[in-house]
């Protein structure tokens, strides 16, 4: 192996990049780097080929801040991949730079030490203890205080890191109004890994989707129910990759499978419904509109990523302010912003605190159910533990 793990990767997107330049002009990002994705590969394998160890390697990499910008200021929306006529994987590319990155110490620690969602401490699971946030009687197929593991259930439910940390009475309402339909259910109380990709820990994402998929065999279920459609991706990979007889399903699905009426009246505002860059193909968007009985030319906001993705905050904090404030211009005003992930609820929730706007924010469950998400609060919790007794405790967890 070269310096350069992934340096296979690199050659493969050279071989097929015509340096047509179409993927430019889709990204901010590419614009100001001033780089195709073609260039990106050739940009990685031209800093090894004129590098004799790992450190001449990493300083090749780290002077070429338009190579870093390329690499670090990316979302993972693929909207460059749409205007390649060869439909070059931009993802396969990015992450195997950050890989690369990650090996060559070019992403430092602070920005990903508090989102190892693979280990017991991340910053998920310290906001749910600090605020006493659990879900282990639910989570069935586990042995715990409240029972012995059982096993043989119809369906799994994963409500993701997000909605269990942040909306923690939602995610028992969904699951109750699951068990409600007479199927016998438990809970996946885990986390897909994106941050891990993000951060180039992608072997051990996999890895977290795999265990994933370990304790479903064990739970017996043949369903697994996702909220996120970020989730849903990444899991049905998993399943794929440990040939698993498992079907992965959106809540929505589920929920109109099982003729589930909301049990809220739609807002009086207009909706602006939101497709995450992670519903690649619309059925998530879909889904939801038939479930909320909503005409699906509901002018939406932009494909575009809500800003989160790729953990891009952790590098360039105002391009994903800017990239928010895009996806939310697109919102009539005093409309209601109804996103499809978490993570996108979470996003807009924090920008509009930060820079407020005529615009309601509400994940798609909070116009199914009667649970609603308060962001005033999250935002107090999350800020409030870095200076509470846990401060210091979280302080050296994730130093
Ligand atoms: S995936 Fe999105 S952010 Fe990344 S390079 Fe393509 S357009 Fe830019
Ligand atoms: S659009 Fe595709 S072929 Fe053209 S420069 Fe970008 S990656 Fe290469």
């Amino acid at each position: 192996m070269g310096l350069l793990e992934r340096s296979d990767a690199y050659w493969r997107f050279a071989g097929q990049c015509t340096q047509c330049g179409h993927c430019t002009k889709a990204c901010d990002s590419l614009v100001k780097a001033d780089m195709t994705l073609g260039d990106i590969a050739h940009a990685l394998l031209e800093a090894e080929r004129t590098a004799d160890s790992a450190d001449e390697l990493r300083k090749n990499i780290a002077m070429n801040g338009q190579l870093v910008q390329a690499v670090r200021g990316c979302f993972f929306c693929t909207q460059c991949k749409n205007t390649c006529f060869a439909h070059n994987d931009v993802c396969d590319l990015i992450y195997n730079a950050r890989v690369d990155f990650q090996n060559l110490g070019l992403i430092p620690r602070d920005t990903w030490s508090s989102v190892l969602v693979d280990e017991e401490w991340d910053i998920f699971t310290a906001y749910r203890a600090i605020h006493g946030i659990g879900f282990a009687d639910l989570t069935r197929h586990v042995d715990t205080d409240y029972a012995p593991a059982e096993t043989g259930f119809d369906v799994a439910f994963f409500p993701g890191c997000s909605l269990a940390a942040y909306a923690p009475q939602l995610t028992r309402e969904i699951f109750e109004t699951i068990e409600g339909f007479g199927d016998s259910v438990t809970m996946l109380d885990s986390c897909c890994g994106s941050s891990l990709r993000s951060a180039g820990f992608f072997d051990r994402a996999e890895t977290l989707c795999d265990k994933n998929v370990q304790e479903l065999v064990q739970s017996g279920a043949k369903k697994l129910i996702c909220v996120c459609p970020g989730c849903a991706n990444d899991m049905r990979k998993a399943i794929i990759r440990c040939a698993a007889d498992i079907e992965v399903i959106s809540l929505p699905q589920y929920l109109l499978s099982k003729g589930f009426v909301p049990k809220n009246a739609l807002p009086d505002t207009p909706l602006c419904i939101s497709k995450s860059c992670q519903d690649r193909d619309g059925t998530y968007l879909e889904q939801t509109c038939e479930l909320l009985g909503v005409d699906p030319s509901t002018p939406t906001i932009f494909h575009g990523c809500c800003g989160a993705g790729g953990a891009v905050s952790a590098f360039d904090p105002d391009r994903q302010a800017h990239q928010a404030d895009e996806k939310l211009s697109f919102a009539p005003e005093g409309s209601t912003v109804v996103t499809m992930c978490p993570t996108c609820t979470y996003t807009y929730a924090f920008r509009l605190m930060s820079a407020p706007r005529n615009l309601t924010n509400k994940h798609y469950a909070e116009l199914l159910f009667e649970s609603q998400i308060d962001w005033e609060m999250n935002f107090y919790q999350l800020n409030s533990m870095w200076y509470g007794e846990y401060g210091q405790w979280l302080a050296e967890v994730f130093a």
